[in-house]
This record gives C-alpha cells, sequence and structure tokens, in this order.
C-alpha cells in the first residue's frame, strides 16, 4: 500500500524512478525492506513499514539509484568507496535530489517527525 504522502516517482540525476508500494509483511530476505533496479527504473518498498523504518528504507534504496546515477557502482558490484568518497556522495548527492523532489522531501521530514514536540513538521 502506498503510504499517504509518498511519492509515486523522485527524479534521480538523468533518471525518472518508479515506486512500487507493496503491502503487509513484504520484504526482500531478511532485514531487507525494498530493492531498487538499475534497468527498469523501479524501486519497491513496503508501504507498511513503520515510520522510521520506512524513512530508512526509502533512502536506502534511493542512494542505491544515486550511486548508479552518478557512476560510483552498477548493479551486483561493490564499490569501494573512501570515507571522503561518501561525503562527497552525500553533500552532492543529497541537496540534489532533496532540490528535485520537494515532496518527497515533505514526506520523508513527516516520517521522522515527533507528532506532538516537533515544530519542524512540515
Ligand atoms: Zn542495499
Amino acid at each position: 500500500m502506498k503510504p499517504e504522502g509518498a511519492p509515486d516517482t523522485v527524479r534521480v540525476g538523468l533518471f525518472d524512478y518508479q515506486f512500487v508500494w507493496h503491502e503487509g509483511t513484504w520484504s526482500v530476505g531478511n532485514q531487507s525492506y525494498g530493492t531498487c533496479d538499475f534497468t527498469t527504473l523501479t524501486i519497491d518498498l513496503n508501504g507498511n513499514l513503520p515510520r522510521q523504518r520506512l524513512a530508512s528504507s526509502f533512502q536506502h534504496e534511493v542512494t542505491h539509484a544515486g550511486l548508479d546515477a552518478l557512476g560510483y557502482c552498477s548493479s551486483g558490484e561493490k564499490a569501494e568507496l573512501s570515507p571522503e568518497d561518501v561525503c562527497i556522495f552525500n553533500s552532492k548527492f543529497w541537496p540534489m535530489f532533496w532540490r528535485n523532489n520537494p515532496e518527497a522531501l515533505k514526506w520523508w521530514l513527516s516520517l521522522l517527525a515527533k507528532e506532538d514536540v516537533d515544530a519542524h513538521k512540515p
């Protein structure tokens, strides 16, 4: 099930990724809650995860898409990134991603907001 406010698509670099929202206890193996397919430009996620788990899984799968889009690695390969590479990726990719997907950012932040005390909840 698609969570309320969740995106149907996001722009990751030059690619438009489509989300496929799953229901119930759908997961991929143990402790895996999503997949990112570089060929079909599809991200599968379980829409019934607890909010913080969903926020983490969303960012995990979009990071896979971002690493592919920016040429850091492709499917099945282990990238060898230095800590500085990780910092450069995060400082370049995430601002670009959120700038290109502001509605996804609002939704993602809402997953992390505390219901009654967080003044930054969108
Ligand atoms: Zn992964």
